[in-house]
C-alpha cells in the first residue's frame, strides 16, 4: 500500500478542482432543513449532475456506468470535494455507499444492470431495512418474516430507524426465512419495492426537530425471488459485506467533512483573536487526529480496491470517525458559548455549529454502536477471546 498519489491522481485532482469550482456555486445552496420532499429533489438534481460530468461512481465498473477509476482517485476526489463545499448527497448515502457496492459484490447481473446505473443517476433512492425494535446491536434477532409463495416472498413485520425511508424507492430488506435454523442462518437480504400495498412508513422525529428516519411496518408485501441477493438463508453473510462497506468505505465522505469543520472552528477562533495557547495546542492535536484518520481511511479503501469487500479495519475507523466528529463538535458549542442558545434561523453562523453538534449524537449509534465496534476491534483485529 502506497499513501502518496500519483501523477495522474494529481492530474485528476485539477480537473476535478476545476469542475466543482464553477458547478458548486452554479447549483446553488442546499434547501433548508425539514422536508425530505424537497430535499431529494435538490440531492437527486445533484447528483444527475455528478454522473452526468462522470464524477459518480468514479470507482465502479464501467459496464454499469461506473468510471472504473483507482480508489485513490475516489479519496482524491472527495478531499475536493469537502474542499469545495459540495453538498452532501445524504438522500441516496444507502444506494451509493453501501447497497450499490452489495450489490457490484453480491448481486446478480439482472439487479447490477438494473439498479446500478439508476442508483448513479439520481434516478432511484434506497433506504436500509435492517434494524427493528427488538434487534439493534444483536442484529441477527430479527424476526420480520418472509414466507415464499411460488416466485414471490410475503413479507410481514416492523424495521425501525430507517433513513429516509419516506423518500425511498427501494429498500435493502433483512428478513428471517428460516424461523427454525439457529439465528444467523435464517435470515436472507432482499431488494423491496417501496411503492406497493403492505408498506407503511411512520416519520420519527429526532433531536433537531425533524424527521430523518422512519418505522416501516410490512404486511403482506411481495418481493420477486429475482430480487434475493445472495442465496435463502445466506443473508448473514450478505450482511456483514454490507455491514464492511457501511462501517469502512461509507463514512470516507465524512472522515474528510471532518477537516472542513474544524478549519471552520480554527477560522471562528481567528476571527475572534482567540490567544489561548491551550485552545490552539488543542486545536492542533484535533487536527492531528484527524489526518491520521484520513491515513486509516485511505488504507481501507485502498485495501477494498484490493480485495473487494473492506476489512474489519472498517470497525477501527468507524469508532475513531464518530468519538472524534463529537469532541470537534463539542468545541463549537463550547466556543460559541452563550450564542448558541439565541440562535437566529438556519442563516446564522452559529447554526451550522449548533447543528453539527446535535447531530454528532447519532453517530456513535447509527451504524453499529461504539460498544459493538470495540468489540468487533477487539475480536477481529486484535484477536482477542470472545466477550461474554
Ligand atoms: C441516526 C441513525 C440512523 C440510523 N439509520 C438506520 C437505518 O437506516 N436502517 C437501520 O436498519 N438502522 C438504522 N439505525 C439503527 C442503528 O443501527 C441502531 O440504533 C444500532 O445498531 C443500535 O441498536 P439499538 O438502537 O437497538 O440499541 P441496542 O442494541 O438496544 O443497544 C443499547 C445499548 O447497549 C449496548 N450494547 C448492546 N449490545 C452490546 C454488547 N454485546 N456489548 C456491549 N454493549 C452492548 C449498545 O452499545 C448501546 O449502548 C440508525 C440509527 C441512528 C442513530
Amino acid at each position: 500500500m502506497d499513501l502518496h498519489y500519483t501523477e495522474a491522481d494529481e492530474a485528476f485532482r485539477a480537473e476535478a478542482r476545476a469542475w466543482l469550482q464553477e458547478a458548486v456555486p452554479a447549483y446553488g445552496p442546499p434547501p433548508p432543513p425539514g422536508d425530505l420532499g424537497v430535499r431529494r429533489v435538490y440531492d437527486t438534481g445533484w447528483q444527475r449532475q455528478l454522473h452526468d460530468a462522470g464524477y459518480a461512481g468514479l470507482n465502479w465498473p464501467v459496464e454499469f456506468g461506473g468510471r472504473g477509476l483507482p480508489s485513490s482517485q475516489q479519496l482524491v476526489f472527495l478531499e475536493e470535494y469537502a474542499a469545495a463545499g459540495a453538498p452532501y448527497v445524504g438522500i441516496n448515502f444507502v444506494g451509493n455507499a453501501h447497497a450499490g457496492p452489495t450489490l457490484i459484490a453480491e448481486g446478480t447481473d439482472e439487479q447490477r444492470r438494473y439498479h446500478l446505473p439508476r442508483i448513479l443517476t439520481g434516478e432511484s433512492v434506497w433506504c436500509q431495512g435492517f434494524s427493528e425494535p427488538g434487534a439493534g446491536s444483536d442484529l441477527a434477532a430479527l424476526r420480520t418474516r418472509a414466507v415464499r409463495e411460488g416466485d414471490e416472498y410475503v413479507v410481514t413485520g416492523q424495521k425501525i430507524w430507517s433513513t429516509r425511508a419516506h423518500v425511498a424507492d427501494w429498500c435493502e430488506l433483512l428478513v428471517r426465512t428460516d424461523p427454525d435454523a439457529p439465528k444467523h442462518k435464517g435470515i436472507t437480504w432482499l431488494i423491496l419495492d417501496m411503492h406497493q400495498p403492505g408498506v407503511e412508513v411512520r416519520p420519527m422525529k429526532t433531536i433537531d426537530g425533524e424527521s430523518h428516519f422512519a418505522e416501516v411496518f410490512f404486511d403482506g408485501a411481495r418481493v420477486p425471488v429475482s430480487n434475493r441477493v445472495g442465496e435463502e438463508n445466506d443473508g448473514w453473510r450478505v450482511t456483514n459485506v454490507t455491514l464492511r462497506f457501511e462501517r469502512g468505505t461509507a463514512f470516507a465522505q465524512h472522515i474528510i467533512t471532518l477537516r472542513s469543520q474544524l478549519r471552520g472552528i480554527v477560522a471562528l477562533v481567528d476571527a475572534e483573536g482567540a490567544e489561548d495557547a491551550g485552545l490552539r495546542r488543542h486545536l492542533g492535536r484535533l487536527d492531528a487526529r484527524v489526518e491520521a484518520l484520513w491515513r486509516v481511511t485511505q488504507r481501507c479503501v485502498t485495501e477494498a480496491e484490493a480485495t473487494g469487500v473492506p476489512s474489519p479495519l472498517g470497525s477501527a475507523v468507524k469508532l475513531g470517525y464518530s468519538e472524534l466528529g463529537q469532541e470537534i463538535s463539542r468545541l463549537g458549542l463550547e466556543l460559541l458559548g452563550r450564542r448558541a442558545i439565541g440562535v437566529d434561523g438556519p442563516d446564522d453562523p452559529a447554526a451550522r455549529l449548533v447543528r453539527d453538534y446535535l447531530w454528532s449524537f447519532q453517530y456513535t449509534i447509527a451504524a453499529g454502536t461504539s460498544q459493538i465496534q470495540r468489540n468487533l476491534v477487539a475480536e477481529r483485529i486484535l484477536g482477542l477471546p470472545k466477550g461474554r
